[in-house]
């Protein structure tokens, strides 16, 4: 039986994950669950799999998770360190699927154990790639991908040579207001950010795929795991969202991989790898579809695109700035603080604060620094919000 571990077992991922797990009960001995305020799905789930331990990340909510744990005899623990400890305890495959750099510890922990980690808390990488992959090799651990380019850009990889790699295409959906009139986007709602045109995800990751902050992200994950230059990656429109990722090849040849839009491809493919197995997933009927659009990003109606390039050429803890600014500048649009258009602007100037501080971005790269970034532009994110409110 194979250890597997799910933190975010109760996001749009982790269900997805849980949802595979349990198809195949025999094959997996569940050591942890994490998930936050949904202590209800946490238990039922960390019961029905037998996990040795469930945790919540919030310590005011470790009453509720002992109560509904009651009876099992399913370990119940909470926080940060919990967590931690949880990531620690050994797994022969580990999930990580919390949002946000909250993800960071956790996985740094899976790999410092050896652990396989299947990756899609891809803030991780934006904000400390080259500490996570150093991780990975100083201790023979593997980090595969699972958000849905990704895993299609690795397929696409097999058997090649990266030598042989002129370019790698991540598609976006375009997001919700793909086709908006321009001028319409500065009075894009919450409520309209957070419908997505094909794909079923939390809340957070929707709106960022309306604003192309989550391709923004994408583009550096895709630098941190496949090791090529900024100026190899692409980002094509392609409304019906089938075709994830297109590898393009010295000869010309370009690898498409199309599949239905549904992650349980991406998460069952990290699960099997290297092996490929029957997946519960749509088989597509390419003549029923009938076409495949493909167009440009337009660059007024995604400034994020533009803020990764500037990310990937400045280097250092930019990584850790960006995503932290975007975090805070996205927690301030759900609150109604900013419009929509504001993220970008706002994540932009807290780039530049931060720039103009001596010796702040070009720190060598450890967990303290990346959280000491990360803590700095979330200040000076609100601070700027609450002067362009003020
Ligand atoms: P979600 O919001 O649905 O779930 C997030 C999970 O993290 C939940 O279990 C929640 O309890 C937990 N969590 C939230 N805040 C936490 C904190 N501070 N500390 C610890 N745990 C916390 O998110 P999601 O859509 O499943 O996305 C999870 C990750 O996967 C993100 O990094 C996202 O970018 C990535 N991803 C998601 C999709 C998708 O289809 N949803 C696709 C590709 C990549
Ligand atoms: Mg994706």
């Amino acid at each position: 039986m194979r250890k597997v571990s799910i933190f975010g077992a109760t996001g749009s991922i982790g269900q997805n994950t849980v949802d595979l797990i349990r198809r195949a009960p025999s094959a997996y001995d569940v050591v942890a669950l994490s998930g936050g305020s949904n202590i209800a799905q946490l238990a039922h789930d960390a019961i029905d799999l037998n996990a040795d331990v469930a945790i919540t990340a919030f310590p005011d909510r470790l009453d509720d998770l002992r109560a509904a744990l009651a009876g099992s005899d399913v370990e119940a623990a909470a926080g940060d360190t919990a967590l931690v400890e949880a990531a620690s305890r050994p797994a022969d495959w580990v999930m990580s699927a919390i949002i946000g750099a909250a993800g960071l510890n956790p996985g740094m922990t899976a790999l410092a154990q050896g652990s396989t980690l299947a990756l899609a808390n891809k803030e991780s990488l934006v904000c400390a790639g080259k500490l996570l992959l150093a991780t990975a090799q100083e201790h023979s651990a593997r980090i595969l991908p699972v958000d849905s380019e990704h895993s299609a850009v690795f397929q696409g990889l097999v058997g090649e040579d990266m030598a042989a790699v002129e370019r790698i295409i991540i598609t976006a959906s375009g997001g919700a207001f793909r086709d908006w009139p321009l001028a319409d986007l500065t009075k894009a709602t919450v409520a309209q950010a957070s419908t997505h045109p094909n794909w079923d995800m939390g809340q957070r990751i929707t709106i960022d795929s309306a604003s192309m902050f989550n391709k923004a992200m994408e583009v550096i994950e895709t630098r941190e795991f496949f090791g090529v230059d900024p100026d190899q990656i692409e980002v094509l429109v392609h409304p019906e969202s089938l075709v994830h990722a297109i590898v393009g090849f010295n000869d010309g040849a370009l690898m498409a991989h199309v599949g239905a839009p549904d992650m349980r491809h991406a998460i069952g493919y990290a699960l099997h790898w290297p092996d490929r197995k029957s997946l519960p997933v749509e088989r597509l009927d390419l003549a029923k579809i009938g076409q495949l659009n493909f167009r440009a990003p337009e660059e007024a109606r995604y400034p994020a695109l533009r803020l990764a390039r500037d990310v990937m050429a400045r280097g250092g803890l930019m990584g850790a700035v960006f995503n932290a600014a975007k975090e805070r500048a996205l927690d301030h649009f759900i609150a109604g603080h900013i419009g929509f258009l504001d993220m970008a602007d706002i994540v932009a100037a807290t780039m530049g604060t931060l720039d103009r501080e001596p010796g702040l971005i070009d720190a060598a790269m450890t967990l303290d620094t990346v959280a000491h970034v990360d803590h700095l532009a979330r200040r000076a994110t609100d601070a700027r919000v609450a002067q362009h409110i003020g």
